[in-house]
């Protein structure tokens, strides 16, 4: 660093482990020692961050679609004139919520409040809603039944060091965020034991004492066949069962019949592993159960989320130090993201938006009459698909999402899109939905505004303004609070600095399962953030949950009755495979920012579908042909990766790209009845050679 390069403490922009970081002046980004969660560690990501600032493809100037049919750049007072104009027609032609609003699990808390103030107040929709439900929506939902709040950890990181075995199902911590992995060797290097479920032999499952490889889309049969064993052998915590948790009858009755020999029919998990795994839970004395979107981005996710949180509570694990149940999050604020108020049946804090007690606050909070508070209104993948047809929107603001490229079924999605009369973005670079926009809003960066995020623990951190944002670019912030102003609701909306909408949060939250009245800025600085709940600022915050009792209205944890179920679009003659999708490491999400990156795209420059060279020798297949996959939604072509890592009958497709490269036109968007989370982790799959069936076809 040079004399002169003034470097600015903040996080980075990607996934939820929010690494601390310094930005200096010359845009080189410094890993922070100091920051407790990464401890100067970074992933390749978090490295080559600051590349995406000063990009050359970074919008600097809004664009409008003009009579030719061609984005075209434009001035501010045309851009917002042409929504406001349009969002009044929608408006007065087929409601006020015929108008949507599409946020995301990368927005600050700031913005993610702000946003769902701005649908409920400026534009009075009651159809908000964002990219978290194709990520945390069923881990959401399962922890908010069985423990009465959804916190992805109701630990800190660091308990991962002193479990002695942890069960991790369905995440590839050791790619998608590399330094969380000092924790599990630290483990490791005290004795303990990893057992990893993924279909897939992965990075982190290589690394793992024990692999389960279950099928995918079997992840209830193998939770209920670890309880059927813990039952079996005496390894439940009887006490703690009798003391702390209720409906342990039910589940006790339904995994009576997951006989590991069964388990092993309907998981391919072999009898001895699936016994030697649940013996060394149940003989840990810290044990502890970990789940990300494998399990969950299921249309049966919530069960399957219930059926590992019984194994938890089964174990005695919950609310213990150095062990319990926790859900990894993904999205950088994907915590706060989902506690704040952009979801449709959500206002800030985690309350219901249909709680009149609840509804009651917030009008106080936001100065308005209760009655004008719209109610839930439909989920993201819902959202999407209705546009178009009757009572859908027909206008639609997204912020902060690329849902082109991440919701699945992109051929519909792409389709529905389309039949929009107004479609605006928001963003920073021309991501695959930005092209489809009518109008498109350059917006700030992450490192160029304040704001907090929740990181993946519950702790409440502060990014902060390390760099000047482009001459023309405005931020979220800015431009919410400019758009209210023209629809006759500045007096709502005059906020100058991120910090003002924060203590307006705070307000917002006071009382609520989510409570961060206690949180300030100054305090975020001075304490390395601060774990929510956090009542009052004489309040040290919560790093763990459940000590003395679940926030329930019993006060216990409760088991839920599951039972296996196979996923909705299963395997056929057909379509005899299963695909499943994923992340990789220099990848991130949707691939806005990170394809944006040229180290990043030298290292992952497109998909590849991995499949397993027994699968790839009956298709005839080699290494690095191009393959023809095709669902019954659709068809894409991609170069083949042999690997043995892989079960011999699924595939696996990152799903970082877009338009040909998308495979997330190929996935189910069979939704959980009770989260309404898309099934994006399985489906039916058929294989052929690139050529062999027509490009683009439809099944
Ligand atoms: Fe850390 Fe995640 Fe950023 Fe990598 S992407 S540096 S793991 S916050």
């Amino acid at each position: 660093m040079n004399a002169s390069s003034i470097a600015v403490a903040t996080h980075c922009p990607y996934c939820a482990l929010q690494c601390g970081m310094h930005l200096d002046s010359d845009r080189r980004v410094l890993a922070d020692p100091k920051f407790p969660v990464n401890q100067g560690g970074l992933c390749v990501k978090g490295w080559t961050a600051a590349a995406t600032l000063d990009h050359a493809a970074r919008l600097r100037a809004p664009l409008v679609r003009g009579a030719g049919g061609r984005l075209e750049p434009a001035s501010w007072e045309e851009a917002l004139a042409r929504i406001v104009a349009g969002i009044g027609d929608v408006q007065r032609r087929c409601g006020r919520d015929a108008v949507g609003v599409f946020g995301g699990g990368s927005l600050t808390n700031e913005k993610a409040y702000l946003l769902g103030k701005f649908a409920r107040v400026a534009l009075g929709t009651s159809n908000i809603d964002y990219n978290g439900r194709f990520c945390m929506s069923s881990a959401a939902a399962a922890a908010q039944r069985a423990f009465g709040i959804d916190r992805g950890l109701p630990f800190p990181l660091a308990d991962i060091a002193q479990a002695d075995v942890i069960l991790l199902a369905g995440s590839n911590v050791a790619e998608t965020m590399p330094p969380v992995m000092r924790y599990f060797e630290a483990q490791q290097a005290a004795g303990g034991t990893l057992i990893a479920v993924d279909p897939r032999r992965t990075t982190t499952a290589q690394w793992a004492k024990t692999h389960l490889q279950l099928r995918p889309g079997s992840d209830t049969a193998l939770a209920n066949g670890l309880l059927h064993v813990l039952v079996r052998e005496h390894l439940v915590d009887e006490a703690y069962v009798a003391a702390r948790t209720e409906g342990f009858g039910e589940a006790l009755r339904i995994s009576a019949s997951y006989w590991p020999e069964c388990v092993e029919r309907l998981t391919g998990v072999p009898e001895a592993l699936l016994v030697e795994a649940a013996r060394m839970l149940g003989r840990a004395e810290r044990p502890m159960i970990l789940t990300a979107r494998g399990p969950e981005q299921q249309a049966h996710g919530v069960d399957n989320a219930l059926a590992y949180i019984n194994v938890a509570l089964a174990l005695g694990a919950v609310g213990k130090p150095f062990s319990g149940f926790g859900t990894i999050t993904g999205q950088g604020n994907g915590q706060g993201g989902r506690e704040h108020g952009q979801k449709a049946d959500q206002l800030p804090g985690y309350r219901r938006i249909d709680d009149p007690a609840a509804r009651a606050h917030i009008a106080r909070v936001w100065n308005v009459p209760v009655e004008t508070m719209p109610g839930p209104g439909r989920s993201a993948f819902e959202l999407l698909d209705a546009i178009g047809s009757e009572g859908g929107v027909r206008a639609l603001l997204v912020f902060g999402s690329n849902p082109a490229v991440s919701a699945p079924d992109g051929f519909r999605v792409a389709r529905r899109l389309g039949a929009l009369d107004l479609l605006v973005v928001a963003d920073f670079f021309l991501s695959e939905t930005a092209a489809l926009a009518d109008v498109v809003l350059p917006s700030a960066q992450w490192a160029e505004e304040d704001g907090t995020t929740t990181n993946l623990e519950g702790r409440v951190i502060r990014r902060r303004t390390a760099a000047d944002p482009p001459e023309g670019v405005r931020t979220d912030i800015e431009i919410l609070c400019e758009l209210a102003a023209r629809l006759g609701k500045r007096a709502h909306f005059s906020y100058s600095t991120s910090q003002d909408v924060f203590e307006e949060l705070r307000r917002a939250t006071q009382g609520a399962p989510a409570d961060y009245s206690g949180i300030t800025y100054q305090r975020i600085d001075a304490e390395d953030g601060v774990f929510w709940p956090c009542p009052d600022v004489d309040h040290p915050g919560t790093p763990r949950l459940f000590a003395d009792r679940f926030p329930t209205p019993s006060g216990r944890a409760a088991f839920h009755a599951v039972a296996h179920a196979v996923p909705v679009d299963n395997r056929d003659d057909q379509y005899p495979l299963y695909l499943t999708t994923g992340r990789v490491l220099a990848q991130y999400q949707s691939g806005t920012q990170t394809r944006h990156v040229p180290e990043l795209c030298d290292a992952a420059p497109r998909p590849l579908a991995e499949m397993h060279p027994a699968t790839a020798k009956a298709y005839g297949i080699g290494a690095g042909d191009r393959v023809r996959l095709t669902t019954r939604r659709g068809g894409g072509t991609f170069t083949v990766k042999l690997t043995q890592s892989i079960r011999e009958d699924t595939v696996f497709v990152p799903f970082h790209w877009g338009g040909e490269e998308s495979i997330n036109r190929l996935t189910s968007s069979a939704l959980d009845p009770v989260s309404r989370m898309p099934e994006l982790k399985v489906c039916a799959v058929r294989v052929s050679a690139a050529g062999s069936e027509a490009a683009g076809e439809r099944p």
